[in-house]
């Protein structure tokens, strides 16, 4: 496996596969692990948890440069997620005493009832590149604290992030077998999920990775969680405040070089706004700087890999043959690397591939609309259904629109962010099952009814 840098190409690091013998072992250790794991308290586990913290902050500045090295994330924004990480330990190492507590339902004279969370085995996390260490941090957290035992396969490109994790929760003495990476492939991924030794799966990645996971871990009645991908609406109404507005659209567009599942991606304006609104957009996307990731004045840096801008550009293409106007950028940057500009494009038919397909880079398509039905009509016009936002200057009326968002995650003047307190993840085509909060600790356990008579 080759760890190469997107700002030039070039090869940093390689690592050996594990061999089948490897991943067997890896399994075995997995299995053994989880029946003593099980057994220790949830404050005991979340010890290691509250150390994980400690560690991923003494190391931001290490893991930053790592996961720019390996993916391209601007520096600044790479620190940011290590701080996150050691939020959501933080988090699940307070409140999952609380969350994973039996919940009682019924008591004299009728039977003592109750429910109590146990956990469920070995659990497989095949996890992608794009934040490789908050995908990643974000199923261990909660899933260590509730008693299961983790296997990661992460995404090819990133086996130094891969790596990086599991040394921080051994360097906090979390057991041998508690978590592991294993350094494959796909396919192999796809045997673990069948092996006995594996209870249940959660995937992060596209829409063709997920149903294949799912329909492998659906053969052999194992649970899933599906964490998949986003055209997030961004939807501005005729009384949004525009300078705001703007500056939070060119965040929510570009952060992470634009790929992330959460990115507005479809920004559908009112037509009262609409021509104010392009114009101070392009200018702020035309302002941003294009160059390299580690250099801390850089907004948006490379594509994560070449194979995926050219797929980015073809959406582009698509989209002006369709009949988009394309007012600013659309074209791969002449440098060594795959740079790819802010675009923005306009008058986006229904039918372009930036209207209805997710575009994972730094690509914004704006949708005019004549009202506030429309608007709504045209932010569920997707197979996908992640995130969503709603600009306005009034909250009660923005909150309205909300609710008629066809999204797991809704937000009014706010773009659409991850937060441990808040349950995160998608429906229709961008998955099914939540990560974060209590919701996310309660996917992968066995919500045990207990009566006493
Ligand atoms: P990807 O190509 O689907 O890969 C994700 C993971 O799945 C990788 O580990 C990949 O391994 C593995 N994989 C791919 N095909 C597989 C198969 N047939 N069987 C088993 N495993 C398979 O996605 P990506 O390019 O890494 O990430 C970008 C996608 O993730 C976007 O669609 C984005 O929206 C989505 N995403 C969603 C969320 C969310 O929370 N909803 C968050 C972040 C990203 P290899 O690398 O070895 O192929």
């Amino acid at each position: 496996m080759e760890s190469r840098n997107p700002a030039t190409g070039e090869v940093v690091a390689t690592y050996t596969e594990h061999t089948d013998a490897e991943v067997d072992a890896a399994l075995d250790r997995a299995q053994e692990r989880y029946s003593a794991w099980r057994e220790r308290t949830v404050q005991d586990r979340c010890g290691y948890l509250q150390r994980a913290a400690d560690v991923l902050r003494d190391r931001v500045d290490e893991y930053g440069a790592l996961m720019t090295r390996e993916m391209g994330k601007p520096i600044d924004q790479a620190r940011a997620e290590v701080e996150k990480c050691a939020w959501v330990c933080d988090y699940y190492a307070e409140r999952a005493d609380e969350q994973l507590a039996d919940e009682v339902i019924g008591t004299a004279p009728d039977a003592h009832t109750l429910v109590s969370y146990e956990p469920l085995g070995p659990v497989l996390a095949v996890m992608p590149w794009n934040f490789p260490l908050w995908q990643v941090f974000r199923f261990v957290a909660p899933n260590l604290a509730a008693g299961n035992v983790g296997l990661l396969k992460h995404a090819s490109n990133v086996p130094g992030c891969a790596l990086a994790i599991e040394e921080v929760l051994r360097d906090v003495g979390v057991p041998e077998g508690a978590f592991q990476t294993l350094l494959v492939d796909s396919g192999t991924a796809n045997d673990v999920i069948a092996d006995d030794r594996v209870r249940a799966v959660t995937l992060t990645g596209s829409e063709p990775a997920g149903r294949a996971v799912a329909e492998r871990a659906g053969r052999e009645l194992k649970k899933t969680v599906l964490e998949l991908g986003g055209s997030d609406p961004f939807v501005v109404l005729d009384d949004a405040p525009l300078p705001e507005t703007v500056e939070k659209a060119v965040t929510a567009r570009v952060q992470n070089n634009g790929q992330s599942c959460i990115a507005g991606k479809r920004f559908v304006v009112h037509t009262d706004v609409h021509d104010a609104f392009v114009d101070r957009f392009v200018d702020a996307m035309a302002a941003l700087t294009v160059g390299d990731p580690s250099d801390e004045a850089t907004d948006v840096g490379p594509m994560a890999r070449p194979d995926l801008m050219d797929e980015l550009h073809e959406q582009v293409e698509h989209s002006v043959a369709a009949g988009a106007d394309l007012v600013l950028g659309g074209e791969p940057l002449d440098r060594e690397a795959a740079y790819y500009p802010p675009t923005v494009l306009t008058d986006v038919p229904a039918d372009a591939a930036a209207a209805c397909e997710e575009t994972f880079g730094p690509v914004a398509a704006v949708i005019e609309v004549g009202s506030e039905r429309e608007a709504l009509a045209v932010a569920n016009d997707s197979d996908l259904g992640l995130g969503a936002s709603v600009w306005t200057s009034d909250l009660d009326r923005g909150q309205r629109f909300a609710r008629g968002f066809e999204a797991g995650c809704c937000f009014v003047n706010e773009y659409v962010k991850s937060d441990p307190r808040l349950p995160f993840g998608g429906i229709k085509d961008s998955g099914y099952g939540r990560e974060l909060s209590h919701h996310g600790i309660h996917e992968f356990v066995n919500r045990k009814t207990v009566w006493v008579d």
